[in-house]
């Protein structure tokens, strides 16, 4: 498979081959023939460094066109058309260019999860919704799933940290009363993180895109625009630099738990951390979901699904009734749980 993009013509009757998230390979939608695709490149991982001298087009024929509404840029191959922004459901009516030279991305995690299932996956978790209003439902089905490759950065590093803490530990006083006792202490952690993850779209809120994790991320192929045959692909509008600080907070959590248990003790307090990052390298991917974006008494909404688990996480819109009988269920638990302590 040559890396020649855009046209990945069917040999048999020269239409426009796709991506088939169910067989795994492209198909022709008028002949159904099937073509696999081999990527040629590799998946190596980037040191930190090496980030400039990489700004390469996603492939020589790819248009973009950003979003009048959200202002989400958007990528496609020629021969699928605009249409309406997957991440806000506005009407695109600006004219796509060519593509800017971007960090093309490394590697690509094909579809796996078809239309047709995503769509079941949503209508079940919109079934499920217990704060929405009656009507919403009717609503959402109005507005299709598009496909869509959202932008990554993966981080691999090794950390080694210093921290401050106190232990607890529990003792019994003259007078036979439980006591914790804390001491000062101190040490060090080291941790290797490989792959940690960090969206680079603002078109979907961080905590929505955390939601679709886990993601099988040795699933990844080598970057190879025939995957992207019948999908769009969201350009990147966080940089690098920006998507370590939030892969860094995801690390630090993860040493800081390191630092409990070094703590050890019957409770543990970690009052400070100072990590040096060794061998710090990143990676760029497009991981792929469906979204649907839908526009609910003036507001829009989005569903996304991650297409390779089918697992869905969404924003829903909350009907004030709902919310004021939950928050007055949650006060009596609460005062329930209160009274049964004492
Ligand atoms: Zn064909
Ligand atoms: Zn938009």
């Amino acid at each position: 498979m040559a890396t020649q993009a855009g046209k990945f013509q069917c040999a048999s009757c020269g239409a426009g081959m796709e991506w088939d998230p169910a067989a795994a390979r492209l198909v022709c939608p008028a002949c159904k023939s099937g073509l696999e695709v081999h990527p040629l490149g590799s998946l190596d991982e980037i040191p930190f460094a090496e980030f400039a001298g990489q700004q390469r087009r996603l492939s020589e024929t790819a248009l973009e066109v950003r979003c009048g509404g959200c202002g989400a840029v958007t990528q496609f191959e020629p021969g699928q058309v605009a249409g309406k922004c997957p991440f806000c459901a506005a009407a695109i009516v600006m004219q796509p260019k060519a593509a800017d030279p971007l960090i093309a991305p490394h590697g690509v995690l094909p579809f796996a999860v078809t239309s047709d299932r995503a769509a079941g996956a949503v209508k079940a978790w919109l079934g499920g919704l217990w704060f929405a209003p009656n009507d919403l439902k009717a609503v959402a089905q109005q507005e299709g799933l598009q496909g869509v490759y959202i932008p990554y950065w993966t981080y691999d590093a090794e950390t080694y940290s210093e921290y401050s803490g106190r232990r607890g530990k529990w003792f019994v006083d003259q007078r036979g009363q439980r006591q914790l006792a804390w001491t000062e202490c101190s040490g060090s952690v080291v941790c290797a993180f490989d792959d940690v993850l960090a969206p680079a779209s603002k078109a979907v809120q961080p905590a929505r895109l955390d939601a679709l994790e886990p993601w099988r991320l040795d699933a990844v192929k080598p970057y190879e625009a025939a995957y992207l045959a019948g999908f769009k692909a969201q350009r990147y509008q966080v940089e690098l630099k920006d998507g370590f600080s939030h892969a860094a907070s995801k690390m630090r959590v993860a040493i800081e738990g390191m630092a409990v248990r070094d703590i050890g003790g019957d409770q543990q307090q970690v009052t400070g951390v100072r990590t040096r990052y060794a061998g710090l390298t990143f990676k760029h991917v497009l991981l792929p979901v469906w979204i649907g974006a839908y526009r609910y008494r003036g507001q829009v909404f989005q569903v996304v699904a991650n297409a390779q688990s089918g697992t869905v996480s969404g924003e829903r819109p909350v009907s004030a009734a709902k919310v004021a009988l939950a928050v007055l269920l949650a006060l009596i638990l609460l005062c329930a749980w209160l009274y049964l302590r004492d």
